[in-house]
């Protein structure tokens, strides 16, 4: 490599310190909530053997054909692929330790997802997202929690213009009946499909349905509806759902041509979109996926799930106008002297004891440089130490948004800097 310096992986994102204040702030956000509806966390690596999710997520789908992050482990020759999701790792995770065996479980994770696409605004080939995993439960009242849940945080984001679309995707027999009918009215139309169409034609007709290809439109509005193949229990299941959603007051829209971009859905699929966002208008997304666990080598289990996009998430909410106040420190402590240097970082402790949080000057310099670097750091107070404070025990406490500075023994130090921020 020559002088030229190294540049991060197109698509992969540093996440710099001012923004990574905002990410801390949601991530304790979301933890809290995740905390209010008893979900737990779980953690699973990041690289999972490319089968997985093969097998999880189906072979014909753009994320398998063409957005994996695929590779050969060159020590051993294991097939291993970065995550590109995490339902498939955290399903291969409560399967693998057993944790369906007593009770049904509630879990989340968060964490970096890879998939190859074009990068965009809203779209990233590293991305983060948050994961929530509901397995053993078969009810309308699980879909609804995980519903109502999403609300709720959208509330506490203050995110008002965030809407659900909804959908059943029913059961498998319902799908197959379905997907026979749609080949054949596909097939009637040959000359009508593109090529994607096609090639999707006997691998995955329904993902025919999402294509957004106007040419194909009239053709997608005439093909036969999967609602229309639905079994008395799918329908029953998605009326309930809606029946508690009303109950609670959210609102949403029937979207027949929601049917999400992954295999394993069944019945209930949704979406919460954005119009704020372009064409990366889904901050949310998820549904049921009752073959799943069985799919992976499990004991049949039903189970439901949504993933959020952080980043989409965090752009909604920095272009609504969100600033985040605090500052990152209380006290910056300034000292000149070899006594005084003494003393600063004894009282620098002694501030951390009170939790508050304090940066010790390092480096040397002149008075006027330290302060500069002070107010730089946004503190609300500065702490001076000199050696005629130093041989007195003493501290002069300047608040940094103006005010007057006050001279006290260090003892008195913790009691004047609370009293400055009872006036704050
Ligand atoms: P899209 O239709 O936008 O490609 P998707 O259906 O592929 O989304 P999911 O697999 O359902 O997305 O992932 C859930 C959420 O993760 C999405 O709604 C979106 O907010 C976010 N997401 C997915 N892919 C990316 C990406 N490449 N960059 C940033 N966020 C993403
Ligand atoms: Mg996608």
């Amino acid at each position: 490599m020559s002088n030229e310096t190294v540049q991060a992986v197109r698509g992969m994102n540093d996440i710099l310190p001012d923004e990574a204040r905002l990410w801390l702030w949601f991530e304790e956000v979301v933890r809290d909530w995740l905390a209010g509806y008893g979900y737990r966390n779980i953690r699973m690596p990041l690289v999972e053997p490319t089968a997985l999710f093969k097998r999880a997520i189906g072979e014909v789908t753009d994320i398998v054909e063409k957005e994996m992050y695929s590779f050969e482990d060159a020590l051993n020759g294991d097939h291993l692929t970065l995550r590109p999701e995490g339902t498939a790792s955290c399903v291969r995770a409560v399967l693998q330790h057993n944790l369906l065996y007593n009770a049904p479980q509630r879990l989340y994770y968060s964490g970096p997802m890879f998939r190859h696409e074009r990068p965009q605004k809203g779209r990233y080939r590293q991305f983060h997202q948050v994961g929530v995993e509901a397995l053993g439960f078969a009810g309308p009242d699980m879909d609804a929690e995980q519903i109502l849940m999403c609300a709720r945080l959208w509330q506490k984001l203050g995110l008002s213009d965030v809407t659900l679309q909804l959908n059943t995707l029913g059961d498998l027999d319902a799908r197959h009946r379905h997907r026979s009918k749609l080949i054949a009215h596909f097939e009637q139309n040959l000359d009508l499909l593109d090529e994607d169409a096609k090639r999707r034609l006997h691998s995955n007709p329904l993902r025919i349905l999402d294509s957004k290809n106007p040419a194909m439109q009239e053709l997608i509005d005439a093909a036969p509806k999967l609602m229309d193949e639905l079994d008395e229990d799918a329908l029953l299941h998605f009326a309930a759902l809606q029946e508690i959603l009303k109950r609670h007051g959210v609102s949403y829209e029937i979207n027949p041509r929601l049917v999400r971009g992954l295999d394993y859905y069944n019945r209930t699929v949704f979406e919460w979109v954005t119009t704020r966002l372009g064409a990366q208008g889904t901050v949310c997304a998820g549904g049921r996926y009752d073959g799943l666990v069985s799919q992976i080598g499990g004991k049949p289990a039903p189970a439901m799930g949504f993933a959020m996009g952080v980043e989409r998430l965090l752009v909604l909410l920095t272009e609504g106008g969100m600033k985040l106040s605090e500052p990152d420190v209380d006290v910056y402590v300034v000292h000149q002297g070899e006594m005084a240097g003494i003393l600063a970082s004894r009282v620098a402790e002694q501030l951390r004891d009170a939790d508050l949080r304090v940066i010790l000057h390092c480096g040397g310099g002149s008075f006027k440089s330290q302060m500069k670097k002070a107010d730089a750091s946004g503190a609300r107070f500065s702490v001076v130490i000199g050696d005629d404070e130093a041989l007195s025990n003493e501290v002069s406490i300047k608040p940094m948004k103006g005010g007057d500075q006050v001279k006290v023994g260090v003892q008195d130090m913790l009691a004047a800097i609370n009293t400055f921020i009872k006036q704050e």
